[in-house]
């Protein structure tokens, strides 16, 4: 099954931060492969701004390396690839300065959709906007994109907020979480609300809890300055776990229109309870036979930053009351792993007796890696011997139902960017829910300062702290595996 690809119309694309690291590993690979699969009329133009004092040439030959480490096998065809570089240009350009400015404000083409994307750290938001604003560059095409983290709490996410406010529209701001870009997020969606058969189950008196899980193997080299002031928290709860959340637990929108989904989703998260102190348990890992501990990779023996949250959540709303969501996500654990598991209830009432013990279906929906869903079902053992019922799945790997062609789903920035050229912006965050996200995370992060918390040590490549464990065993539960 070959999937069907819409052409965008023509835009200009400024990408703030051109030269840096998210640019060359995602923005600009991400394009490519979206020109490569024939999506972009013919005049598209991109645009790289940052300091460097580069050449166009030069750029594009920055760009063509990311390609070639980025996306080896396309990238090798010097047609294609020479193709996307002559849509791309450079601009030298200071987000504090003016120097640069009237370049770039010239090289826009009137009447056409217009991007800027904000590719640098949230403290040159404001100055951006300002000089776009100063040098007359928005249109009613115009779109500006901005990167987390947006905000460190609720405050600064305010300021944020009302700084982007003073230049743009809220219909002209996409706030991007790249796990709303992932196909299985999505799917998500389709999967509740495409089928009739799992919505009337999926509220409190069928699933007796959820699990999100988002492990990751990786620790947090080179972000070290910006993880230490971060945690996983603020890193990973406030904005993706607190996504999956929020569209595993909504209401039905009305229909998939950008602020319908956003209206349901910010629901959910002003349904939250406040995190009660002894339902969540901060780790951070240790040194261990792969590697460095946490403190020797910050540089700061006596750091209490946390690298992994594990917390029990309540939604105290219609649907959920008395089921509780279970979040946990860390670095250097034993797998990289982003699973949802939707624990049903046992069934009421056996019929086959104590000896055949407890049997619940759960619905495991994998984000990475090997996308895709699993429906654990009982059934009866093979065999003579009487009724021994036994577990087992129904998988579905979307790679292998969908045909080859989709082994490789698209990259959640492939369906970002298309999105913010459709003017699409039903899976970027609205300006309320960062701030009722912050206002839910802030206290837990308070809690934690006042009473002077340190989080559990945990050995790299394990499953974390083990109480994490104690958290679920208390409630008679168990984490499901992290190994995929
Ligand atoms: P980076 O590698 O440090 O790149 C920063 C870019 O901004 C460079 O191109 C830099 O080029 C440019 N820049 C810095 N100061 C500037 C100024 N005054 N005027 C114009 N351009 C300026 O950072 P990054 O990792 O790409 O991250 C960019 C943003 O995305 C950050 O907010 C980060 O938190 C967020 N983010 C990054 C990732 C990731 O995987 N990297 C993931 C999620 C979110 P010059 O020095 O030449 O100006």
């Amino acid at each position: 099954m070959v999937s069907r690809v819409i052409p965008v119309d023509p835009f200009d694309l400024v990408i703030f931060g051109g030269t840096g690291d998210l640019a060359q590993r995602k923005i600009l690979p991400a394009l490519f492969r979206r020109y490569c699969a024939g999506q972009w009329p013919a005049d598209v133009q991109i645009i790289g701004a940052a300091r460097g004092n580069h050449s166009p040439d030069k750029f594009r030959e920055i760009v063509a390396r990311s390609l070639h480490e980025h996306v080896p096998n396309r990238s090798k065809d010097t047609e294609t690839l020479s193709g996307f570089l002559q849509r791309i240009n450079y601009v030298p350009l200071d987000a504090m300065s003016e120097n640069g400015w009237a370049n770039l404000a010239g090289r826009l083409k009137d009447d056409r959709i217009r991007a800027f994307y904000f590719s640098v750290g949230p403290s040159l938001f404001g100055p951006l906007a300002e000089r776009i604003r100063a040098h007359d560059m928005v249109t009613k095409h115009t779109r500006i994109v901005v990167e987390k983290p947006f905000g460190h709490d609720l405050d600064s996410a305010r300021t944020l907020n009302a700084t982007l406010a003073a230049h743009f529209d809220e219909g002209q701001i996409y706030r991007i979480d790249h796990y709303l870009g992932k196909e299985t997020v999505q799917n998500l969606m389709v999967v509740r609300f495409g089928n009739m058969l799992f919505e009337p189950l999926w509220n409190s008196q069928y699933v007796d809890h959820i699990q999100i899980t988002v492990a990751e193997t990786v620790g947090i080299d080179g972000r070290e300055e910006y993880y230490e002031r971060s945690g996983a928290m603020r890193d990973m709860v406030q904005n993706h776990l607190m996504q999956l959340l929020c569209l595993i637990a909504m209401e039905p929108p009305a229909k998939f229109d950008p602020d319908a989904v956003r209206d349901e989703k910010l629901k959910v998260i002003r349904a939250l309870d406040p995190v009660e102190p002894h339902h969540i348990v901060r780790g951070q890992f240790a040194p261990g036979p792969d590697g460095l501990g946490y403190r020797e990779v910050v540089g700061n023996p006596r750091s209490t930053t946390e690298s992994y949250v594990a917390l029990k959540a309540h939604i105290s709303n219609w649907r959920w009351a008395g089921t509780p969501f279970y979040l946990r996500t860390g670095k250097r654990l034993v797998a990289r792993s982003s699973v949802i598991n939707v624990m049903f209830k046992d069934a009421p009432h056996s019929i086959f007796g104590e000896e055949a013990g407890r049997h619940a279906n759960a619905l495991s929906i994998r984000l990475q890696p090997n996308e895709g869903i699993t429906l654990k079902v009982t059934i009866k053992e093979p065999g003579p011997g009487g009724m021994r019922l036994i577990d087992v799945p129904l998988d579905m790997s979307f790679a292998e139902a969908l045909g080859p062609e989709n082994q490789d789903p698209p990259d959640a920035y492939e369906r970002l960017v298309m999105d913010v050229i459709r003017g699409n912006q039903t899976l970027f965050m609205r300006g309320d829910e960062v701030e009722a996200a912050w206002a839910w995370t802030d206290p837990v992060i308070a809690g934690w300062q006042a009473r002077g918390d340190v989080p559990k040590p945990y050995e790299s490549g394990s499953t974390g702290p083990g109480d994490a464990e104690l958290l679920m065993k208390r409630d008679g539960r168990l984490w499901q595996g992290i190994k995929p």
